[in-house]
């Protein structure tokens, strides 16, 4: 079957003007209204300009069908559905129909992205962390994002409040400040004559009468409109690459630093970690050595603003030994089966490569209880290893026994 599809975009302008009830003056603006249109035929035959002309008949279609929606709703006094935006030329007042959807204000719309963003990429690194509760990110970000929340529902109730502040004083205004429309700068200024909202000569001045030639104001009118929509366009372009770039930026140095810390590492185990180096710099680094022998540094456990990042930065190391020790013995029918049951313990100690000694105490943490009992077949006969809540605060004991900037 054949199946094309088109969709196109428009928008379209509806002119608008009020009178202000402050100072007098008439006001004159324009309501961009917007539309999608979407044309399929289902394997017929049609030449591509004619599906065209057809997209673009119904574009044009539904694109009148919105302006006549706006006029409805503006007689209809629904400003709330109609969102214009109008602040009078000569005194600067704001109608009380104009912006109903309530933007927030500048700062507060800052504050909320930033709060937000900020919050979403803490929350990132927090969540990067093994055990939530030891890790500082991971509480910054959760107090990030709750702020974020807490901002997004205060900008809310600000919106509600000032939307029901402003309804009944749209009932007390004269009529004609309230939004007169038309499809057509022209047709506006005679509506506005025929309300008596305009006075005939100034109306003539204006290009609106008929025979005059038509609509050199709202000609020019559209014209800057046109023109503000591409520079805000471009500036929110300029934006949204900036933001790509540095996200990039970021993520990049991020896994060029990880690829580098990784290698030296590597290096490192394969030689002596434990060697001396007096110029050492005041950092940390955790190498971790378990039961079966697998040794190498990790990334747990500390805050990566104190972790080295070069083999120089290193200055201590935490060393996390765990050791296997026999606690009892499995047996089934008296003598006939036997196997151990073990128990981890951990230990911790703090190594100064500056002198090349360890610092302070080592710490011994317990690990679990071995199952009371196990299948035959089973090679599940050690207890759990300590907790890393528990490595983590034990740690953060150690590191404090060493003064580091
Ligand atoms: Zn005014």
């Amino acid at each position: 079957m054949v199946y094309k599809q088109y969709t196109m975009r428009g928008s379209k302008g509806v002119p608008y003007g009020w009178r202000c009830p402050d100072c007098g003056k008439l006001n004159l603006g324009v309501k961009g209204v917007s539309s999608a249109a979407t044309y399929d035929d289902r394997g017929i035959f049609v030449r591509l300009d004619n599906r065209q002309a057809k997209a673009r008949d119904a574009l044009n279609a539904s694109l009148d069908k919105r302006a006549m929606n706006a006029m409805l709703d503006a007689e209809e006094g629904r400003y709330d559905k109609l969102n214009l935006s109008a602040k009078c030329a000569q005194c600067g007042k704001v109608p009380p129909w104009a912006n109903l959807n309530m933007k927030l204000p500048r700062a507060m719309t800052l504050v909320r992205n930033i709060c937000l963003i900020g919050g979403a990429v803490v929350a990132g690194f927090g969540l990067t962390g093994k055990d939530p509760m030891a890790s500082p990110s991971f509480r910054v970000a959760l107090a990030a994002l709750a702020l974020g929340i807490l901002l997004l529902l205060a900008g809310w109730l600000i919106l509600r409040k000032r939307y029901s502040d402003v309804k009944p004083d749209i009932a007390a205004l004269p009529k004609e400040s309230l939004p007169h429309m038309a499809q057509t700068g022209p047709q506006l200024l005679q509506r506005l004559v025929q309300d008596g909202l305009l006075g005939g000569a100034e109306a003539e001045a204006m290009g609106a009468q008929p025979g005059s030639g038509g609509n050199s104001f709202f000609a020019d009118f559209y014209r800057e409109k046109a023109a503000e929509r591409r520079k805000s366009r471009r500036t929110k372009l300029v934006l949204a690459a900036v933001a790509v770039a540095a996200l990039a930026a970021f993520f990049g140095v991020r896994a060029v630093n990880s690829d580098n810390l990784k290698k030296w590492q590597a290096e490192m185990e394969a030689a002596d970690p434990f060697a001396t180096d007096p110029d050492a710099g005041s950092l940390f680094g955790v190498y971790e050595k378990r039961y079966n022998g697998e040794a190498k540094f990790v990334k747990d456990y500390i805050n990566s603003s104190r972790l080295a990042q070069t083999p120089q930065d290193l200055g201590y190391i935490v060393s996390i030994e765990d050791e296997r020790v026999v606690v009892g013995q499995y047996s089934i029918g008296g003598n006939s089966f036997k196997r151990d049951a073990y128990k981890v313990y951990t230990t911790l100690r703090l190594f100064d490569r500056h002198t090349g000694a360890y610092v302070g105490t080592p710490v011994v943490l317990e690990g679990g209880d071995p199952p009371r009992s196990i299948k035959a077949t089973s090679t599940n006969n050690t207890g759990s290893r300590p907790g890393h809540y528990e490595i983590t605060s034990a740690i953060t004991k150690l590191m404090a026994q060493v003064e580091t900037d």
